[in-house]
């Protein structure tokens, strides 16, 4: 039996999060699920973004699935994704990006993973404002948390052969940080020498990945870059619906999609849970329970194949209930082959 916190979240987080939990639920899992819930709706009924309960559970259980989480623009309280990062030093931010056939994307071949290290540089929380005109942002690099989240993505590399590590930087102009984040990289793969270290400027990898995608397998870099890295992946495959990820330290991870709290579906029944489902199935792995990962891996990628029960984003008008139901059947029948 599993102890699991379940975090709901904000906007189209309790649609799609309850599709991963049936989905989870199907495959045979064995799960106490563990149900609380932080954010800007918690805050509106309780005026408290971050019960206790959720640390409690997260704490105890040292292993969650979570919704988004709105996070207001410009004013207001502090991101609670980046505030639970940092408070369990979930250095990984683990997003693999990859073609599913079936959706439509001029992009046919894309089988990447992005580490984006995930608790400080220009996330550090660090901002002051001088004037009413200056207003001023830190960005932390450490050797430390650099070198975690380099040797996470290397050693990926080296367990499942891949060639090239692409390490993502502005080290010509922001020399310190990024130049330190750069040397890190360096260091690193002199303990990997079949693995080539690619490094690229993070504007020409923008260019780079938008006119050849296929070229990149690991890529790894600092928190800003990252996270826009992820959704301009996230559009070369689909949308920001198809992508997971996984927030993974030393001994706790949270798995959560890419995208956000997407006010303008939510509440609608027509999110498409993939990418939370898929966040899932890293848990699943994670857990040490690959046949049950594997399970829904193929479910998803057979459902959204056979293109009956696909949602808006991928040009279809299945509801969220709709893709979950069909990914449940088709669960069920894979389990009897
Ligand atoms: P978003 O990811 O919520 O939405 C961007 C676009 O993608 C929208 O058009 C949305 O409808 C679409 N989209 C996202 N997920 C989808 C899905 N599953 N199915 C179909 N379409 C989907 O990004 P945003 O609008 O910039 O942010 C909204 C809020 O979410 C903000 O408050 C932001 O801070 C928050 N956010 C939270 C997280 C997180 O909790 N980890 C991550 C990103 C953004």
């Amino acid at each position: 039996m599993y102890n699991i916190t379940l975090i709901p979240g904000d906007g189209i987080g309790p649609e799609v999060v309850s599709a991963a939990k049936k989905i989870v639920e199907a495959t045979g899992l064995n799960v106490n699920w563990d149900i609380v819930n932080a954010g800007a709706d918690v805050y509106k009924k309780t005026g408290v973004l971050v019960p206790d309960e959720v640390y409690e559970s997260i704490e105890k259980n040292k292993i969650a699935l979570k919704g988004p989480i709105t996070t207001p623009i410009g004013s207001g309280f502090r991101s609670i994704n980046v505030m639970l990062r940092k408070k369990y030093n979930l250095f990984s931010n683990i997003r693999p990006v990859k073609t599913i056939p079936g959706t439509d994307s001029p992009f046919k071949n894309i089988d990447l993973i992005i580490f984006r290290e995930n608790t400080e540089g220009l996330y550090s929380g660090i901002e002051k404002k001088h004037s009413e005109n200056v207003a001023e942002a830190t960005k932390i690099v450490t050797s430390a948390a650099s070198l975690n989240i380099i040797n996470e993505a290397f050693a990926y590399a080296r367990k499942n052969n891949k060639k090239k590590v692409t390490v993502v930087h502005k080290a010509n102009i922001m020399k310190l940080t990024d130049g330190l984040f750069l040397d890190c990289a360096r260091e690193v793969s002199k303990n990997y020498p079949e693995i080539l270290l690619d490094e690229v400027i993070v504007d020409n990898m923008c260019m780079q990945l938008v006119m050849n995608p296929s070229q990149f397998e690991v890529i790894v870099t600092t928190n800003l870059y990252g996270d826009i890295l992820s959704d301009l992946c996230a559009g070369l495959v689909g949308g920001l619906g198809l992508v997971p990820g996984a927030n993974i330290g030393e001994n706790m991870a949270i798995f959560e999609a890419v995208h956000g709290s997407a006010p303008d579906i939510a509440g609608k029944n027509v999110a498409n849970p993939t990418a939370i489902i898929l966040s899932a199935a890293m848990m699943l792995n994670y857990l040490g329970e690959k046949e049950k990962s594997n399970l829904i891996i193929d479910a998803v990628i057979e459902v959204i194949g056979e293109g009956k029960f696909l949602t808006k984003d991928l040009g279809g008008i299945a509801h969220t209930a709709d893709i979950t139901n069909a990914i449940i059947g088709k669960i069920q029948t894979l389990k009897n082959l």
